[in-house]
């Protein structure tokens, strides 16, 4: 291609990615005005197909830089933002991400985006004013419906409202600027404050034991470069109080901290204990937030106004001016890798940031991944300990319940409920976890053996008996109406199997009428506002019964909670996944260690159809650290992840044979195309569930030694994958999978 010598032959373009699921991004012209204004990182509005979509520009194309003869060049419609808003290290973040977890890049740019801004609506939208000038200016918007509609509601507010208010009322930003230019009406902007405010210490630090100093002291040698800490820390050390220690220091020097924990941990709980120690800006960032406050915190955080930005999985990608600490709080928790979409972990991807950044990181966990010891064994990770609990709690003693010779009641050994007894006479709470929610898991006739099971799903249905009695697929949300009496004998005999927290709640209620019992899990805490509640009950010192799924296994201080019990584990020892023993260790341990944490020794009892599983005998010293060692060195020997690296492709259509024969022919070409014995391949097989939906689920896996090896490899193969699959297939790509189903 020739290249355009005389400037008047310059075609300035800039390198746009748009959120669509389309691998490559675009080129587009501008005029030389423009381009001079252009920055790498600000929206920009440009027509896609037949639609006019918010993309962000990722390069300034050199004006002599040769056209790709693939694309029509079109002209961008408007520069949205007059400098960039998501800064160059974040960009390269996303760009990584993109590349690595292999999933387009405008899609990986939009989930670092708060949606206002995704819609392409002005940056300072929140300081947006319209007030009408003229009062009697019907005649000049008679012939535009919307423009009526927009003149009649500005009319009826003289002071003025807000864009995104009249946005909310389905008013166009459009509508407001052709009005505008008729001079009857104009934009006021309010003044936007984003200058941060000094940050002062609320309230005096806790004396640090010397294990905590030893770790506070190793981190903060650390400042404003890179390097990696895992706070491995008992239940109830104290890793809190080191975070906060190290903040500190850092919030000192006018820097700002990104505090990232589970989805369920983001409690009023965790969230006071930051805002009780420190006087500054703290901004939260989670899914619970509506669009306005979203872009409030964003652009708090954005602008570096906020010093600490407390927030979930996907907080990660906020651009930050001044990022001077990471803290990854229950490192180990599952939140944090996204399951659908862009597939990414947010731990890896805080690894990479902070390494980017040039500040240090802490992961901290009582039970840390098997991925972290991992890097810690190859020195990628500071191993820091903190081997006991902080003041003067101590660890609760365990006790295990062999469910197969115990007396029960109710599903319950008769020995727990009277140590549930004693707990609650004393005025102490108890804590109750079994992981299913629902009434039963199980429906059956007793005569002839029929099973309730969902018709879409290789799954059985869950009987629900609230608000009213039905069955409920938790894979794929049918919902079916209770038969009266069997579909296939039509004997009145059908007999719920198993037990949900639901059934537990009904028989804790019977067992002890005289303590109150508060259920926390999906169904009963779907309602906003009903976990503050039971957690503000729960910080009273009444004598209570607190029942739950793992919404209650993660990170919560409950300091009146001395006695834990764990109804059934049984499902995590029988799990085809090579995770599973990983994930119920972690489990116990951390529903055991609510237990006992303020001034009064727990215990905790766990029923097992199983005692002499050889699991327990670890786990019930307490041990993690040993089982994750142990833990390591079996994947070790079976070249499993973390010691190869994986990548899951999942396939889905509506026939089994269709998927087979597509995955094989595809793997045959990838066994073709790489180098020998680089790339196990796996597959494909079905998938542990193998109809949801009905639809049918097939899987390859691929693992390998060499992960850039391989990455590359897979890179140009899925693409192939993606072209070559029938259209009614779908396909998924999972890079380091954490789950196999
Ligand atoms: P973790 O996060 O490791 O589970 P927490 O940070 O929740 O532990 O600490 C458990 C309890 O111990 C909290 O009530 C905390 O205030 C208290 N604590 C932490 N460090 C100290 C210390 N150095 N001295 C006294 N109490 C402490
Ligand atoms: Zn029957
Ligand atoms: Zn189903």
């Amino acid at each position: 291609m020739p290249k355009p010598t005389d400037s008047s032959l310059a075609i300035y373009r800039i390198r746009v990615a748009v959120p669509v699921y389309l691998y490559d991004c675009f080129d587009y012209k501008l005029s030389a005005e423009q381009y001079q204004q252009a920055e790498v990182g600000a929206r920009v509005a440009v027509s896609f197909g037949r639609q006019n979509i918010t993309g962000v520009i990722i390069e300034k194309l050199a004006p002599d830089a040769p056209i790709d003869p693939r694309f029509q060049l079109k002209f961008i419609t408007e520069l949205l933002d007059e400098t960039a808003i998501i800064n160059n290290k974040v960009l390269s973040l996303l760009t990584w991400s993109a590349q690595y977890y292999q999933f387009p890049i405008g899609e990986v740019i939009h989930t670092a985006l708060p949606t206002f801004l995704r819609q392409g609506k002005p940056y300072n939208l929140l300081a947006r004013n319209w007030k009408v000038l003229d009062l009697a200016a019907e005649d000049k918007v008679k012939r535009s419906e919307k423009q009526q509609a927009a003149y009649k509601i500005l009319k009826l507010h003289p002071q003025g409202t807000q864009e995104n208010i009249l946005n909310l009322s389905g008013i166009e930003t459009a509508t407001l600027k052709a009005i505008e230019k008729k001079g009857i009406i104009r934009c006021e902007l309010e003044q936007q404050n984003f200058t941060p405010e000094p940050v002062q210490l609320a309230q005096m630090p806790l004396t640090a034991n010397d294990e905590q100093k030893k770790a506070i002291q190793t981190i903060l040698k650390a400042q404003n470069k890179y390097q990696a800490f895992l706070l491995d820390g008992l239940t109830g050390s104290g890793k809190t109080e080191v975070y906060l220690q190290v903040m500190q220091e850092v919030l000192k020097q006018g820097k700002q901290v990104l505090v990232l924990v589970p989805e369920i941990g983001l409690t009023p709980q965790t969230i006071s204990r930051f805002q009780s120690r420190f006087h500054c800006n703290i901004v939260l960032l989670h899914s619970g937030l509506n669009d306005t406050k979203r872009l409030q915190a964003w652009q708090s955080a954005q602008t570096g106004k906020a010093s600490i930005i407390l927030g979930t999985r996907s907080a990660i990608y906020t651009p930050l001016p001044n990022l001077g600490l990471i803290i990854l709080d229950e490192e180990h928790d599952l939140s944090f890798k996204q399951q659908e979409g862009f597939r990414y972990h947010a731990r890896d991807v805080a690894l990479y940031r902070a390494h980017l950044e040039n500040c240090p990181i802490i992961l901290g966990s009582a039970t840390p991944s098997i991925e972290c010891y991992y890097l810690a064994q190859q020195d990628k990770l500071t191993r820091l300990e903190l081997n006991q609990r902080a003041g003067a709690a101590v660890m609760p003693k365990m006790h295990l319940i062999d469910l197969k010779i115990a007396q029960k009641k109710q599903g319950m050994s008769t020995q727990l409920i009277d140590e549930i007894k004693k707990r609650l006479d004393k005025k102490e709470q108890v804590l109750i976890f079994l992981n299913r929610r629902g009434y039963a898991p199980v429906l059956i006739c007793e005569s002839c053996a029929w099973q309730a099971n969902c018709p879409h799903c290789d799954a059985h249905f869950t009987l629900h008996m609230k608000p009213y009695s039905h069955l409920h697929c938790h894979h794929c949300g049918t919902i079916n109406r209770l038969p009266d009496s069997c579909p296939q004998c039509n004997q009145q005999t059908l007999k719920p199997i198993g037990m949900g927290t639901a059934k537990v709640e009904e028989s804790l209620n019977e067992l002890f009428p005289d303590f109150p019992v508060l259920r926390v899990d999906r169904d009963s805490t779907s309602r906003v506002g009903s976990w503050q509640k039971i957690y503000d009950q729960i910080q009273k010192s009444q004598p209570t019964i607190l029942l739950g799924t793992q919404m209650l296994a993660k990170g919560h201080h409950f300091p009146y909670v001395t006695l834990v019990a764990i109804l059934d584990i049984d499902g995590g020892l029988l799990s085809v996944d090579f995770r599973a023993p990983e994930r119920t260790a972690q489990l116990i341990i951390q529903v055991a260690g609510r237990s006992g944490r303020g001034e009064k020794k727990g215990d905790v009892y766990l029923q097992t159809l199983r005692p002499d599983h050889p699991m327990f005998e670890i786990i019930m010293q307490q041990d993690y650290q040993t089982f994750a060692k142990q833990t390591l060195a079996d994947r070790q020997l079976a070249l499993l992840p973390p010691c190869r690296y994986a990548v899951l492709i999942r396939c889905e259509s509506r026939s089994q044979d269709e998927n087979q024969k597509f995955l094989s022919e595809m793997t045959q070409q990838l066994r073709q195309n790489t180098e020998a014995n680089l790339i196990d391949i796996w597959g494909p097989i079905p998938a542990p569930m193998e109809r949801k939906a009905g639809r049918y689920q097939a899987h390859v896996a691929l693992l390998s030694q060499d992960r850039a090896k391989m990455h590359f490899y897979i890179r140009h193969w899925w693409q192939q994958l993606l072209q070559n699959k029938p259209s009614s297939m779908k396909l998924t790509i999972d890079v380091d999978p954490q789950e196999l189903n």
